[in-house]
């Protein structure tokens, strides 16, 4: 019920009832086999593991969910933030001097000269004029494959010449491109079946002549940790711009999504998902990590958590702002929110009455980089300070500066803006709080 919801709040709010150690420790046990049983690498996983506590700890407890639930929900967000997040996905990226030329490599069956495929459809609907062209001399057969496959997505393939070198192949199909006017040229690599010094060599080389916008590294979802070495060895090699897991139709578990994302950095930017042309998904953070966790319902669990946590703390916000108090619990949470709703301009678009300040942080040129240092700075204190910032004199400033990373001044600035913030919101409160209370949906 309501209430219990923001009895709950006002537990955190008065400090009292954060997750207990036991019950942090319970569900992470679960989760740690859940990411094992997702095919996870192991130091992925216990990073993971690591980072998930450090989060968890010192949480309120939101009464109306269960507490394993709550730490589960926490872990989602965190598997999410580490495939690349909950927005849209990173979606391929055309060089502004066309030919794009986009460069496929991986081992031999991962899947390259089907994804060469499924991009030159999925670009050829977006009207883009696509040249795929086939630098695997090694198989006879796989020249003919691209070509048959270019057919299907209705687009053109460079024409197959006999003897020709991988480097030289690469040279025609750029200049073919260009004297033709395509605007995207793929190029389709040969593999080995094993990692090896000769097709790195090469492939740098190719990268080297062609110049890639992308240079996409297709690996297999199923072969789990081989993939991940495969990942690591080819990123030290080759300027790799982005990761393409292939037979994610197999995979129920997407470990290796995550793990390859964990050690290469890159983004991953599709999911094959079947052997047709059209089997090719955009990535998304949030199906995976929900597979990650143990197929769908946690993502029904997770969803309704956050939903009841975010409307809990809402409520528990608004009827303090309508009081006029706001502290910088507060405002933390108000970035952190901030943060998930799209940066600034995303939250001070949703806030009733709030242009001016919209208007006054425009033009102080507040990034979500600045964002992430304020919470910083936050976070350094303690929950004193937090309560009644006015406590800060020098030394507790220097000491706060020095655990965020920060300058004194930009502790000053922080304190500036909460005090802006903490006025305007006083000022707003002066109509009986029912913006405030219009916000929370209340
Ligand atoms: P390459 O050696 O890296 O060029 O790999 P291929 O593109 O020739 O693919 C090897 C095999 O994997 C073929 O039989 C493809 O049909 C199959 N394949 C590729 N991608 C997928 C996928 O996403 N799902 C499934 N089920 N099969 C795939
Ligand atoms: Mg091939």
């Amino acid at each position: 019920a309501l209430t219990d919801r923001l009895s709950g709040v006002f537990d955190r709010l008065s400090g009292r009832g954060v997750l207990s150690d036991k019950d942090i420790d319970e569900a992470l046990r679960e989760v740690r086999v859940a990411l094992l049983e997702a095919d996870v690498a192991l130091p992925v996983v216990r990073e993971f593991i690591a980072k998930a506590k450090e989060q968890a700890t010192g949480e309120a407890v939101i009464r109306s969910v269960r507490p394993a639930d709550q730490v589960v929900k926490i872990t989602y967000d965190g598997l999410v933030d580490m495939l690349g997040g909950e927005g849209e996905p990173e979606g391929l990226n055309l060089s502004m001097n066309p030919p794009t030329v986009i460069l496929m490599a991986g081992l031999q069956g991962s899947g390259k000269t089907t994804t060469a495929g499924k991009l030159a459809l999925r670009l050829g609907k977006e009207r883009k004029r696509v040249l795929l062209a086939s630098l695997d001399t090694r198989r006879p057969a796989a020249m003919e494959q691209l070509a048959t496959l270019a057919k299907q997505a209705g687009v053109d393939s460079l024409p197959i010449v006999q003897g020709q070198s991988a480097p030289d192949i690469a040279r025609r199909a750029l200049s073919s491109a260009k004297l033709q006017g395509f605007d995207v040229v793929i190029l389709d690599t040969a593999g080995r079946t094993t990692l090896d010094e000769q097709m790195m060599t090469e492939a740098a080389e190719i990268a080297r002549i062609a110049n890639p916008s992308e240079t996409l590294l297709v690996a297999d979802s199923l072969t789990g940790q081989d993939a991940v070495r495969t990942a690591k060895a080819f990123h030290e090699r080759l300027p790799l711009t982005g990761l393409v897991l292939t037979r994610a139709d197999g995979d129920g578990r997407g470990g290796a999504a995550l793990s390859m994302r964990a050690v290469t950095g890159l983004p991953i930017k599709f999911l094959g998902v079947s052997e047709k042309l059209e089997g090719l998904d955009a990535f998304d953070a949030r199906r995976v990590a929900g597979r990650i966790l143990g197929q769908g319902d946690v993502v029904a669990l997770v969803e309704k958590a956050a939903q009841e946590i975010d409307a809990a703390k809402a409520e528990a916000m608004a009827k303090k702002l309508a009081k006029g108090q706001f502290d910088l619990d507060m405002m933390a949470e108000q970035l952190k929110q901030m943060k998930r709703m799209g940066g600034m301009e995303g939250l001070m678009g949703l806030l009733p009455g709030v242009q001016k300040m919209k208007k006054q942080i425009a033009e102080s040129g507040v990034t979500d980089k600045m964002v992430d240092r304020q919470a910083a700075i936050i976070s350094s204190m303690t929950k004193a300070e937090r309560k009644k910032p006015d406590i800060l004199q020098a030394s507790r400033k220097r000491r706060i500066a020095a655990g965020a990373g920060v300058d004194v001044a930009d502790v000053n600035r922080l304190l500036k803006q909460h005090r802006q913030m903490a006025d305007a919101f006083k000022s707003l409160s002066r109509d009986g709080g029912k913006g405030f209370a219009k916000m929370a949906g209340m």
